[in-house]
């Protein structure tokens, strides 16, 4: 089978060279093996996401000279089918509205932490009658699910990993201000492209836990996936773009060649200054 692979950002500022050490993994290992190499466009997040970032990723690829397949996917047009599943999860009793604010959340003390913060104290969860002209969110009622889905796991570099979504609690699937968490919609869109093999940063290696449920629940297939390590600067800091890496277009102002600086990162040779951090 040639194998699908996808390099999916979120239009939130410009890449910077973390990004491209990523898209430049997806993007050899479908080419190395005849496969299809996809960019989607995660744009989902109403207060973060610009369309100016877009032009920016398209212009940082192409100057690396990482050509993708077919047109580009963007997630802000496959609403609909981020409702339907979560129609199907409220049809099969799995989704509560959740009526908290953060400061709610934060204010249960006792709320033990998970790999993304707070774990939700299940204050809504058995709510009576619940008021849904209120703003809420949708959670998934992780208990349950997880008890209808069974042990699950997935291969990360060829090496079983046993899937502990109850770690995560009772995660948001449809945010107050956004129709459909990140966890639901990348589950969902992997599937729909046929992505067979997902290369992307340590930093979401524990999502996959809660992406590994989502599959099991809504039938889907299960990449394969090939979380790599994360890029350091000078300071020891992962690259993020809030704090202020130097972004690709910054590289290309200054006269980086993008051939030999993707030929070099290619050789796993990482320009000064940066490495990969060991975690
Ligand atoms: N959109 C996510 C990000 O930019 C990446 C999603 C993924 O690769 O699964 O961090």
């Amino acid at each position: 089978m040639q194998p699908v692979t996808r390099f999916a950002p979120s239009p939130t500022g410009r890449l910077h060279l973390g990004h491209a050490v990523s898209a430049l993994l997806a993007h050899d290992f479908a080419r190395e093996r005849d496969g299809s190499f996809l960019l989607r466009i995660e744009d989902i997040d109403p207060g973060r996401s610009r369309a100016e970032h877009v032009d920016g990723i398209i212009e940082d690829l192409l100057w690396l000279g990482l050509e993708w397949d077919g047109e580009l996917v963007y997630q802000s047009e496959r609403l609909p089918i981020y409702a339907e599943a979560l129609e199907r999860l409220k049809g099969e009793g799995l989704l509560y509205p959740c009526f908290c604010t953060r400061a709610d959340i934060a204010a249960s003390v006792s709320a033990p932490h998970g790999p993304e913060g707070a774990i939700y104290p299940g204050t809504c969860r058995h709510l009576a009658s619940p008021d849904l002209s209120r703003a809420h969110a949708w959670r998934l009622d992780m208990a349950k699910a997880a008890a209808l889905a069974g042990p699950l796991s997935w291969a990360d570099h060829g090496v079983e990993i046993r899937a502990e979504p109850e770690r995560f609690g009772d995660v948001v699937l449809a945010r107050k201000d956004a129709p459909a968490s990140y966890h639901l919609a990348v589950t969902l869109d992997d599937a729909a492209q046929g992505v067979t093999d997902i290369a992307r940063g340590r930093d979401l290696f524990a999502a996959t836990h809660v992406h590994r449920l989502l599959q099991a629940l809504l039938g889907l297939p299960t990449p394969a996936y090939h979380h790599h390590r994360l890029l350091t600067d000078a300071a020891g800091e992962r690259l993020a773009k809030r704090r202020q890496a130097p972004t690709l277009a910054a590289l290309r102002a200054d006269g980086t060649n993008p051939e030999a600086l993707v030929a070099a990162l290619r050789r796993g040779e990482l320009p000064a200054g940066y490495s990969l951090a060991e975690a």
